[in-house]
């Protein structure tokens, strides 16, 4: 028998719907609520963000050798597709709760993208401001398409940060970057689930840094999580700037930060003295990779574990590439992947080393022929 259009509205298919849903996927707010700034009265903006998957790197593993064993916290696979999600459904949550009415961020295109889709979530409206010369184009789609008023420069994200500053100071807009506490709440969520998976803390992660907001998140969670005993010890923290926007490398601003890793392309980090300071208490190190040595990474990823970044993300598995030497013999190492290959699918196109074999004839033997038949 066909189903009916009354079966699928009855009140009890309804409510089975709503059952299984919860029960199957879950944000990090109601995941992790006794580790959050959240009570009953905060209402709860969420897409399901989190639960990422981690991932083993077989090829990058047996690349790096001596029973050093690689996996990928994958959390390009988030609603909007990159990691920044976790602290948004913080962020927009409390702002909701707070009576804000608007919010804005400055936004290398991540945050522009995630702050859109859970301001419109919420009921609320978002400005995002971005360099618009730099800026990938999945994430100026997102923006767009999520109905935020999108407000490009023509300058750098630092510039736009700076502005941001300002307008949340003096315009009731609640500024919803890595500096709002709440999105750093919401992205230590990342480690949980990380030790939630593994039954301990890894030996090391490498993480890409630009602000430095998503490293000291997950430090963050870590020391909650051992504080809590569910995991024995605590990773090395080891970040990668790109050489060409490395402020935390030299350790001074970079005023023209370059990089084709957009994401990363910022020369003076909101978040300088605590990533410093996570550096130092987890005795990691940070380091620069080269535009070149990203695109390597990338490739690899794609063409050999079968896992599509965007260019900022791959300067994890790069740094580790580069820099394997120094870690131990056996170490587990989880690379974070910040955000998904289709955010930035020029940057694919242009880098990937393939070729698109176009304006074959439409026959069977043309394609055959290109075929190598
Ligand atoms: C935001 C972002 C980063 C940098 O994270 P920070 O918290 O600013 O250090 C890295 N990669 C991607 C894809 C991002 O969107």
């Amino acid at each position: 028998m066909k189903p009916q259009i009354h079966d699928i509205a009855s009140p009890i298919n309804a409510s089975r719907l709503e059952l299984k849903t919860a029960v199957a996927s879950r944000g990090i707010i109601e995941t992790y609520t006794p580790y959050l700034p959240v009570s009953a009265a905060t209402p709860i903006i969420t897409l399901n963000e989190g639960n990422t998957p981690l991932i083993s790197l077989p090829y990058v593993s047996a690349l790096v050798g001596r029973g050093i064993k690689v996996f990928i916290k994958y959390d390009g696979l988030n609603p909007t597709g990159s990691f920044k999600d976790r602290g948004m459904t913080m962020a927009i949550s409390k702002a909701k709760e707070d009576g804000a009415k608007a919010v804005i961020c400055a936004s290398t295109g991540n945050t522009s993208a995630s702050a859109a889709a859970y301001a419109t979530r919420a009921g609320l409206k978002a400005f995002v401001i971005i360099p618009e010369a730099k800026v990938a184009m999945g994430k100026l789609a997102q923006a767009l398409l999520y109905g935020a008023e999108v407000i490009g420069i023509e300058g750098n994200f630092d510039e736009a940060l700076s502005i941001v500053r300002q307008l949340g100071e003096r315009y009731p807009v609640t500024i919803v970057n890595s500096v709002n506490p709440y999105r750093l709440q919401g992205q230590k969520s990342a480690a949980f689930e990380i030790v939630d998976a593994m039954g301990e803390a890894p030996d090391y992660i490498f993480i890409p840094v630009g602000n430095g907001g998503n490293i000291t998140a997950y430090w963050m969670g870590f020391c909650e999580y051992r504080e809590e005993e569910k995991c024995t010890k605590l990773p090395k923290m080891m970040g990668f700037q790109a050489a060409g926007s490395a402020p935390l490398v030299i350790n001074q601003p970079v005023l023209n930060p370059e990089t084709i890793a957009t994401a990363i392309r910022i020369g003076r980090p909101a978040n300088w003295q605590k990533a410093t300071r996570v550096r130092d208490a987890s005795g990691g190190e940070f380091n620069s990779v080269t535009d070149e040595e990203i695109l390597n990474a990338y490739r690899i990823l794609a063409g050999k574990e079968g896992i599509f970044c965007e260019p900022a993300s791959a300067a994890s598995v790069a740094g580790l590439i580069k820099h394997a030497d120094k870690i131990s013999d056996d170490a587990v190492v989880v690379c974070v992947l910040t955000g998904n290959g289709l955010k930035d699918s020029d940057a694919a196109i242009t880098y990937s080393g393939n070729e698109f074999k176009k304006g074959i004839k439409p026959s069977y033997d043309a394609v055959a022929h290109v075929m190598g038949f």
